[in-house]
């Protein structure tokens, strides 16, 4: 019997090819949890999913009655089979953005989709998943959100989530931001991606050894061509890949970026919890591409898996504390 995995996001980018990667493995069948019903339906046709491998779901993470929707359908779907893997993929990044835009519940929409949605979805499904051997959780980090890396700490806005002033307040419209200041859309990514790596630190600490889940994050490197870059101008929708690849080394092709996310749902090394995945070759690395853009060396593609640092931010245990408690509020989780 194939494992049950949801992948959120799986209509675009590094969803879609990690979704692609468990089904072509033989080993998953993948329930496509998207906001686009149609959208991800041509993706599994396009890429020829045996029938039998897949489904499609409605998730719109931008709003809280569709993730508890979603959980009822997904359970009503699976009858009394446990989930065996959840990868929180989905995200937005909205930095051109003047002025803030809201979720249905009135959260600020990078916030709402990429951290809130997510946190309900995995807190509503633990019970269930803690009933299948050798489940495991991955939520999509970012380097963006690790302060202590080159893309993370020293390109500004940088991730600063302050003393949770804003989240103390309700988080909800008008008040855009955790910290509690003025609305920066770039920032509010970052904080939303810092956000899913302390989840994943203090689900792991308060529910690794009670249900024997696997929480795991992850940075699959620079995928510059996604559609996450959809709202930046078209030279550097052009530049941007061209300079990760030969001046950061940190770009990776979609297709190995859901490769690397299938890794870590499917190797036995990543079975240990509470651990923050990236892969060498990765954004340090100078030098992996030819002037074609062909990978150098043996076997072309990819790095060595390897457990990466968290940054400071990360592991600060009581503000991830802070933060989780906080997060059971807004999200409605009594
Ligand atoms: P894409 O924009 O290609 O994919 C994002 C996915 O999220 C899409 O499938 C999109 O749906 C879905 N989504 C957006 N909003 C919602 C919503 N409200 N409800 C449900 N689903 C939604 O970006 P990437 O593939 O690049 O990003 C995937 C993950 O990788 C993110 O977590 C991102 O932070 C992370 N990441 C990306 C990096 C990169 O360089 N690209 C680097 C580091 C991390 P739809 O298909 O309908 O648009």
């Amino acid at each position: 019997l194939r494992k049950l995995v949801v992948v959120t996001g799986a209509s675009s980018g590094l969803g879609r090819e990690c979704a692609r990667s468990l089904v072509n493995s033989g080993k998953y069948f993948v329930i496509m949890a998207v906001r686009d019903v149609d959208k991800g339906k041509a993706v599994a046709k396009k890429f020829n999913f045996p029938e039998n491998s897949y489904t499609v779901m409605k998730l719109e993470l931008a709003s809280l009655q569709s993730v508890r929707d979603f959980v009822a359908n997904l359970k009503a779907f699976k009858s009394a089979r446990p989930l065996t893997h959840l990868v929180c993929n989905a995200a937005v990044y909205l930095p051109k953005d003047p002025k803030p835009s809201w979720s249905d519940d009135g959260y600020e929409m990078s916030m709402a989709v990429n951290h809130l949605g997510h946190f309900l979805l995995v807190n509503l499904l633990l019970d269930d998943m803690k009933k299948a051997k050798g489940a495991r959780c991955v939520i999509v980090g970012s380097i963006t959100g690790n302060t202590n890396t080159v893309g993370g700490g020293l390109v500004y806005p940088k991730a600063d989530l302050g003393k949770l002033k804003g989240m103390e307040s309700g988080g909800k419209q008008p008040i855009a931001m955790m910290d509690g200041k003025n609305y920066d859309g770039a920032k509010a990514y970052k904080d939303s991606k810092v956000m899913n790596m302390m989840t994943v630190s203090e689900l792991h600490r308060r529910y690794h050894k009670s249900t024997g889940i696997t929480f795991s994050s992850m940075y699959p490197g620079c995928i510059a061509e996604t559609q996450l870059f959809r709202e930046k101008r078209q030279w550097f929708r052009k530049i941007f890949p061209l300079f990760m690849k030969y001046v950061t080394g940190g770009y990776v092709g979609e297709q190995e970026a859901g490769e690397r996310l299938a890794q870590v749902v499917d190797d036995p090394i990543c079975s240990k919890s509470g651990v923050y995945w990236s892969w060498n070759g990765g954004a340090q690395t100078v030098g992996r591409y030819d002037a074609s853009g062909k990978p150098k060396g043996a076997g072309g593609s990819g790095g060595e898996i390897f457990e990466n640092q968290q940054s400071d931010a990360v592991q600060d245990r009581d503000m991830a504390m802070r933060m989780f408690d906080l997060s059971f509020d807004l999200a409605g989780i009594s």
